[in-house]
């Protein structure tokens, strides 16, 4: 912990941490020590994480990032992060992140930009986002593992554009109790670790049921590290044609061609599947994700939570709403509360959020064919490109920066497990990540093949 809090300290460039909580490590340190004394040693025993913003974090700052959350410490302790403490885990700090979970770059976050910490020429680039801050501190050694979420690719993408491991669990497997909501029914907790071995330790902990998120699944947690023995023999591996997608840089597809080549070599049969409705799903997420922000974000109202605007005389509650808003949220954020509000405003919701309701059914029914043919994981890249500099994004149309989750969200449509792992550099020499996508409650068996890949 020590160690870690070192490192952190001399690391201020990346923007990782921005809440450190350097009393309480020590104090959470001092007692794992007493716990591994006394012959009790949880799997997550003295083990410094950093803590992504969007998790609520008892009596520390939780601000998911956002001007709007200014102040704001919660009475209460997330699931997730109460379950990492009770398995003996030490929170660092608080992790940097685009202002609630709401971008690829980590870009939008009031705490500023968070730096990649892989550097191959003068460019600063992004360590991807939305759990930037995480992966970066992985990255970085600055933590041995950090807590992510995963709406669209927040998670996977930030690992593939670091060199780490992440993993977005079946949608139910982890309590999404405490975690400030983005789009409820894409949001998911889940471990960025820097192997597959980590990765499953984590998830141990974070996972299970828990009676306050209705939506999580009172289905048991098996012994996930147990089940990496490395032996993918006999296992089928589908390669979705429709992710060949045009204008994807060669060093990709070639990465992808390795990453088969080395399954089929661990004993795996690889087969090619079609996935057809693949290219609705981003404008089906950027509809869904949207409509579930714009009434998840009605919230923040200068009332219950962190900032209010100065109000002039006169000003009535009206006021006081509108003024909290404009000077609380960022740019994104409002785009997405106006692109949500009107796409489930009376005349086009049958237009928009009620057609991207169906190509969602029809998404996650591809990926119920093809797991019923007998495929048991799906192997993609996990980006279109490497990260690209601070800025390069910013300037564009924003739907450029809405093509990089191209590869990830249809798995948070479909509810599904999905991991990205390591896979190689690219002509730079910027690490690259591969995307295996899992049957639903079998993460034990993706990270296995992730295990073989890694
Ligand atoms: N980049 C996607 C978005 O901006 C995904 C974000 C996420 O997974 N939290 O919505």
């Amino acid at each position: 912990t020590e160690a870690c809090l070192k490192a952190a300290d001399g690391a201020k460039a990346l923007n990782a941490f921005v809440h450190p909580t350097h009393d309480l490590a020590l104090e959470q340190a001092k007692a794992a020590d007493a716990r591994i004394k006394d012959g009790e040693a949880p799997a997550m025993c003295g083990v410094p994480l950093g803590i992504k913003d969007l998790f609520c974090t008892r009596h520390v700052p939780s601000q998911a990032a956002s001007g709007i959350l200014e102040g704001f410490k919660p009475e209460y302790e997330s699931t997730v992060t109460r379950q990492l403490f009770e398995s003996g885990a030490v929170m660092l700090g608080k992790l940097n992140m685009d202002e609630f979970a709401m971008g690829s770059s980590n870009e939008t976050s009031v705490y500023g930009d968070v730096v990649n910490p892989w550097k191959v020429d003068d460019a600063q680039r992004t360590p991807g986002g939305s759990s930037g801050g995480s992966a970066a501190a992985v990255a970085a050694d600055l933590c041995l593992a950090a807590t992510g979420t995963d709406t669209g690719g927040s998670i996977r993408q930030p690992a593939a554009f670091t060199g780490t491991v992440g993993l977005k669990p079946t949608y139910g497997r982890c309590s999404r109790w405490g975690i400030v909501a983005f789009a409820s029914s894409l949001d998911q907790a889940g471990p960025m670790t820097k192997t597959v071995r980590d990765a499953a330790i984590m998830l141990q902990a974070m996972a299970g049921h828990d009676p306050k998120d209705s939506t999580s699944a009172d289905i048991p947690v098996p012994d996930f590290e147990s089940m990496l023995t490395g032996d993918i023999r006999g296992k089928t591996i589908g390669i979705p044609k429709e992710y060949h997608m045009e204008g994807m840089p060669a060093e990709i597809e070639a990465l992808w061609t390795d990453g088969r080549k080395m399954l089929q070599d661990a004993g795996a049969k690889i087969v090619d599947i079609s996935l057809p409705h693949t290219k609705y799903a981003l404008p089906a997420y950027y509809v869904i994700a949207p409509a579930e922000a714009s009434s998840n974000l009605a919230r923040y109202d200068g009332v219950r939570f962190g900032h209010r605007a100065k109000l002039a005389q006169g000003d009535g509650i009206t006021e006081m709403y509108e003024k909290t808003r404009a000077e609380g949220f960022g740019d994104e954020v409002k785009r997405r509360v106006m692109v949500g509000t009107y796409v489930l405003s009376a005349g086009f919701y049958d237009a928009y959020y009620n057609r991207a309701r169906k190509v969602r059914t029809l998404i996650k029914k591809d990926f119920e064919d093809v797991f019923a043919q007998g495929v048991d994981a799906i192997l993609t890249p996990a980006t279109p490109s490497a990260a690209f500099p601070l800025g390069a994004m910013t300037d564009a149309d924003p739907v450029q920066m809405y093509l990089n989750d191209v590869f990830t969200v249809t798995v948070n449509l479909a509810g599904l497990p999905g991991i990205a792992v390591p896979a190689g550099l690219d002509g730079q020499g910027l690490p690259l990540g591969l995307q295996l996508i899992g049957r639903p409650w079998e993460e034990g068996d993706l990270l296995n093949t992730a295990y073989a890949l890694e």
